[in-house]
């Protein structure tokens, strides 16, 4: 059993119309939420912590969803963790901390049981989530429908992710900051250059490029 609230149908102004997971936000090693200790965002500037985010993200504190309700209203995108992380508190792990294997194999299955279905997610810890699985659950190993990005702040973090077959995201704070193989989130960069939420247009379900394409992804602090 582990902390999830599944949402099967809902419209993100950024995601667009998917099904989505909530699990807490917080140091999981301190037993505060699911999220690695040493996460940049942690306590800081995290989008989770704000509106909606923040309220689902700290109900599903006491929500044990399973994760089959996802695709119970017949959704074809799968946006996994809109808020938390892979981990859980593990007093035994050398971080205090280590990959919650049943929530994570419950994701991989329900992406590998719905071939149509495109599923999504960041980790901010992909070594720690590659070590945790034996290598099993190298990039290269999941299924092609699923899509987990290595979040990274970290340009070594970033090479080895890369280097281990997965697509990385970053989180910069200037438009010059970008790297040559890194691409702008749309939806970010039009925030970033001062656009209106309600002017748009674009949602992750049309632009795909955390999933499709070569290119990583580069976030414009907001
Ligand atoms: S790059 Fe595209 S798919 Fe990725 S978060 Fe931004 S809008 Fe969504």
């Amino acid at each position: 059993m582990y902390q999830l609230h599944v949402v099967p149908s809902s419209e993100n102004s950024k995601v667009g119309a998917c099904a989505t997971t909530y699990r807490p936000v917080g140091d999981s090693a301190k037993g505060e939420g699911t999220c690695p200790s040493g996460c940049p965002h942690l306590g800081k500037a995290c989008y989770t912590r704000k509106g909606k985010t923040n309220l689902w993200q700290a109900r599903s504190a006491a929500k044990f969803d399973s994760m089959d309700k996802l695709t119970s209203k017949g959704a074809q995108f799968i946006r996994f963790l809109t808020s938390g992380d892979w981990f859980k508190t593990d007093p035994t792990a050398p971080k205090g901390y280590s990959t919650d294997l049943e929530h994570a194999n419950d994701a991989i299955r329900v992406c590998r049981q719905n071939p149509r279905v495109t599923g999504w997610s960041y980790c901010h810890d992909i070594q720690q989530f590659v070590a945790d699985t034996g290598y099993s659950y190298n990039a290269r190993n999941l299924p092609a429908n699923f899509h987990l990005l290595a979040s990274c702040e970290d340009l070594d973090v970033k090479a080895w992710a890369i280097a281990h077959g997965f697509k990385t995201a970053r989180v910069i704070k200037t438009m010059a900051d970008k790297t040559e193989d890194e691409v702008f989130c749309p939806y970010d960069k039009a925030k970033h250059l001062g656009k209106k939420q309600a002017d748009i247009k674009i949602r992750c379900v049309n632009c795909r490029l955390c999933w499709e394409g070569p290119r990583n992804i580069a976030f414009l602090e907001q």
